[in-house]
């Protein structure tokens, strides 16, 4: 039984969502297919499409967002890795039992028609991972 099926996006922290795009725009070849601010979490997004897989660009709409906060220690760069799973809530509770910090006890809405949940980057190798679902 499959519990992590994909990777289904990578998630790069930026400063300036609009240069961001066209930096990726060039880059790429392509414009994103949608932009999309998630007010739980003060962040606009941008996605691109390259072939299978999808690039998420994040900004912060508030100065003391998470994503402002992550470049304020780290700088720009790749934030998260997103994996596709059949069943969030499963994959939680089995994560769980494993030991890893869930840092969403319920998943919650996010970008592009998901629900998500984080995993804590001190029990990943300082990865900060996304499980997302998506909504049917
Ligand atoms: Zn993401």
């Amino acid at each position: 039984m499959n519990h992590i099926n994909k990777i289904e996006h990578l998630g790069i922290a930026v400063k300036d969502i609009n240069k961001a795009n066209s930096i990726y725009e060039k880059l790429l070849g392509v414009p994103p297919y949608k932009q999309e601010e998630v007010e739980s979490e003060a962040v606009i997004t941008s996605f691109f499409q390259v072939g299978p897989n999808k690039i998420e660009l994040l900004a912060s709409t508030k100065d003391d967002g998470t994503i402002a906060k992550f470049i304020e220690k780290r700088g720009e760069g790749i934030h998260h890795i997103a994996f596709d799973v059949e069943n969030i809530e499963k994959e939680l509770d089995r994560l769980k039992k494993e030991g890893f910090t869930i840092l969403n006890e319920k998943p919650k809405l996010g970008a592009d028609n998901k629900r998500v949940a984080f995993i804590h980057p001190k029990g990943t190798n300082g990865v900060l991972i996304e499980l997302c679902e998506e909504i049917k």
